[in-house]
C-alpha cells in the first residue's frame, strides 16, 4: 500500500486503508503572508510535516490538506492587505470542512483527526464538522478536531522556546516557533537573509474593521522572528508529535505499525506491500 499520502494511493489502497483502520488526519491551513522569510503555505507545512512524523509510527492516512482558510486578522496575520495572502469567506470553509469530512466517513473511516494551524479557522471548522453530523453524515463517526497544537502545552512548558519572553499565540505569527518548525522540516524554504524582528505601532486587545495601518508591521513579522533555530524546532516538533501520537492513541487506539526499511513518510514512499 502506498502512503501516507492519500493524493498517491490508488482506491482499492484507500479501501485497504480503511480495512485496516488506518486514520485519516486532515490538514487546514491556509495561504498568507508570512513575513518576508517564510512561504505564503506555511500554516498548511508544518502541520503536514508533523503528521507526516507521526505516519512513521502510527497508522495514518493523509488526505490532500486544505491550503486555504478563512481572513487574515490584523493582530494575528497582519490581515488582508497583503498581496498573496489569499483567503476564503467563513461560509465556503465551512462548506468545504463539511464535505470533505463526510467523503472520508462515506468511504468507511471511522474515526478521523482534523487539524488546524491558522487560528482564524477554528470555529468555521468545528461548524463544518457539526453540519455533517446534523445531516446524518458522520453517523458512528468520531472526530477529533485539533484547533492548535501548541494549546497542548502550558506557557511554562514553552518558556525555553521563547526565551521567557512569550508574546502570546496571536503574535506567534512567522515568529520564533513557526520559524523554528520550518527549519527543522523544511529548511530549504527559509529565505534566512531575509529574517526580521518587528511589531505593530499598536497591538490592543480590541480589533477594528477595516484594519488600521498602525495595527499592521510593515513585514508582516508580528514578533520577534531572529531568536528561531532548527534546534528549537526539532526539539518542539519531537514535543508535539508526542502529544499528537499520545491523543490518538488514548481516544482511538490507533496502533503503532512497523515501519519497513527505506520507509519515507515525507516522500510519500511504501509503507507497506
Ligand atoms: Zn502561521
Amino acid at each position: 500500500m502506498l502512503g501516507p499520502m492519500m493524493e498517491t494511493m490508488t482506491w482499492e489502497e484507500i479501501a485497504q486503508a480503511v480495512e485496516e483502520e488506518y486514520l485519516p488526519v486532515w490538514v487546514i491551513g491556509s495561504t498568507e503572508q508570512h513575513g518576508p522569510h517564510l512561504p505564503v503555505a506555511t500554516d498548511a507545512i508544518l502541520p503536514l510535516e508533523l503528521v507526516k512524523g507521526l505516519a512513521r509510527e502510527l497508522r495514518i492516512v493523509i488526505p490532500p490538506p486544505l491550503q486555504f482558510g478563512f481572513k487574515s486578522k490584523a493582530l494575528s496575520g497582519g490581515g488582508q492587505g497583503f498581496v498573496g495572502t489569499t483567503s476564503l469567506d467563513g461560509e465556503t470553509l465551512i462548506r468545504v470542512v463539511r464535505d470533505v469530512v463526510a467523503e472520508l466517513a462515506r468511504h468507511g473511516f471511522l474515526h478521523m483527526v482534523v487539524l488546524n494551524w491558522h487560528m482564524e479557522n477554528i470555529n468555521f471548522i468545528w461548524e463544518g464538522i457539526d453540519q455533517a453530523r446534523r445531516t446524518g453524515r458522520l453517523e458512528d463517526v468520531t472526530v477529533m478536531s485539533i484547533d492548535r497544537p501548541l494549546a497542548a502545552f502550558g506557557d511554562d512548558e514553552l518558556a525555553w522556546l521563547f526565551e521567557d519572553d512569550f508574546p502570546g499565540w496571536a503574535m506567534e505569527h512567522a515568529a520564533i516557533m513557526e520559524t523554528s518548525l520550518m527549519l527543522a522540516t523544511r529548511p530549504e524554504l527559509v529565505r534566512m537573509d531575509r529574517i526580521v524582528d518587528d511589531a505593530a505601532a499598536e497591538h490592543p486587545w480590541y480589533d477594528l474593521i477595516p484594519e488600521p495601518s498602525k495595527h499592521v508591521p510593515s513585514s508582516g513579522v508580528l514578533s520577534r522572528a531572529t531568536p528561531a533555530s532548527r534546534e528549537k524546532g526539532l526539539r518542539l516538533q519531537r514535543m508535539v508529535t508526542e502529544k499528537l501520537s499520545e491523543a490518538i492513541r488514548k481516544e482511538f487506539g490507533t496502533p503503532k505499525h512497523e515501519v519497513p526499511s527505506g520507509f519515507d513518510a515525507a516522500l510519500g514512499e511504501r509503507v507497506k506491500s
